[in-house]
């Protein structure tokens, strides 16, 4: 069943790590490693079922498969959850000896934070594995990755705005910003700073009080963001948000934003395209928080992770040029995009990133 299933999804390898002492449930899942060890986040949720907890970790690893080849990356696409609850569940013990599976697997996986999880966790992993990424910046870390995320989802958006309109001053362009958290929150004071008008929404009051009065931001009740008449809608709270209820609501010529899994289904983008509003995908415009991390395998370098993020720029405008040739809407053409680097990175056998090995950087247990 496990391996039908397998078969399906692609996946090279699952692992199921178990320890009753600390109660440790999880599962690492690495869905391809031809571009070099898999990379993705390990998540903390409280699933009602295994069925759901694995169901999570394929389609999550597979989505990192596409982030990384599409962000240009060396690295293969890789994801883990732990069964249990993040606010009830945490240890030292848990933490610790989940480092000693992922240290098990030698550098095929490599693990970040991802929901449930923070950088206090991490440093527990950290003390068990190498094989770990967003540890604390005294390590040769790289820190919150969120305004990194913020700013490279700004290169994709220039992109976008060359794309649709031929011109990419930020300035010149109304914005309608769901969501200001991390990345939101960030996103629209690079906006502001640019002179655009922007409409913001978020179910934390507070956060929507700060963006009006440190940023200048004007406020829109949660379920208006969508009627807003804005030039580009911006997804930066939840997916699922470009659905049949909301489409039809949308005046906007391009959504561009930094949630992952913006389109409920893959009909939605098809629609999108025939309706002529560009979508600019989620994952490409997002790749700025993985490719930071990704940066501390050699040793991190902030510089070098801000000239990183302008490829976002390029990457977009492969996407679009791929699309437009092909006939196809952007979702696809960015699903395009990945599959060809890795068939064409697969047959070259080019050498990859170390495998994993190479975690030159770090100050371990500094
Ligand atoms: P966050 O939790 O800090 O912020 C999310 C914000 O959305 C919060 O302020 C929350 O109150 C708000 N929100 C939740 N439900 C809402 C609703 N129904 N309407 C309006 N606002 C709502 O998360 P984040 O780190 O800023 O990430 C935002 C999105 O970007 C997520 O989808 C995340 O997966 C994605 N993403 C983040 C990063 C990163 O570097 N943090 C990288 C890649 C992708």
């Amino acid at each position: 069943m496990i391996f039908e299933t397998l078969a399906t999804s692609g996946h090279e390898e699952v692992v199921f790590c178990h320890n009753k002492d600390v109660g440790l449930k999880a599962i690492i899942a690495i869905h391809n490693s031809v571009l070099g060890p898999a990379l993705g986040g390990l998540r903390m949720w409280p699933y009602k079922t295994e069925q759901e907890a694995l169901n999570d970790v394929l389609r999550l690893s597979r989505g990192m498969t596409f982030k990384n080849a599409v962000a240009g990356l060396n690295l293969g696409g890789g994801k883990a959850v732990i069964i249990g609850d993040p606010a009830k569940d945490k240890s030292e013990a848990l933490f610790r000896t989940f480092g000693r599976f992922i240290n098990s697997l030698n550098g095929r996986y490599i693990t970040a934070e991802d929901v449930g999880i923070d950088v206090n966790d991490m440093e527990y992993v950290f003390r068990e594995t190498e094989f770990v990424t967003g540890v604390h910046q005294v390590h040769g870390g790289s820190g919150d990755p969120s305004p990194f995320t913020a700013y490279g989802a700004l290169q994709g958006l220039m992109a976008s705005l060359s794309h649709k309109f031929g011109n990419e001053e930020v300035g010149n362009y109304s914005y309608s910003v769901q969501g200001l958290g991390h990345v939101g929150m960030e996103f629209v004071k690079l906006l502001r700073e640019q002179g655009a008008k922007v409409f913001v929404t978020d179910i934390n009051q507070e956060a929507v009080d700060r963006a009006v009065n440190e940023h200048g931001c004007e406020a829109v009740a949660l379920d208006d963001i969508y009627d807003v008449d804005a030039d580009v809608y911006s997804p930066c709270a939840l997916g699922g948000t470009v659905n049949e209820q909301t489409l039809p609501r949308l005046k906007c010529k391009v959504i561009c934003g930094a949630a992952n899994n913006q389109l409920a289904t893959d009909a939605i983008g098809d629609e999108l395209a025939g309706r002529g509003i560009l979508y600019a995908p989620d994952y490409a415009v997002n790749s700025g928080g993985v490719m930071n991390v990704s940066l501390e395998i050699d040793g991190y370098n902030r510089e070098r992770a801000m000239r990183m993020m302008r490829t976002i720029y390029y990457n977009l405008g492969r996407i679009f040029k791929i699309a437009d040739q092909d006939g196809i809407p952007t979702y696809k053409a960015a699903d395009r995009m990945a599959e060809e680097r890795i068939a064409i990175i697969g047959r070259t056998k080019l050498p990859t990133m170390g495998q994993g090995t190479r975690f030159l950087g770090r100050l371990r247990g500094q």
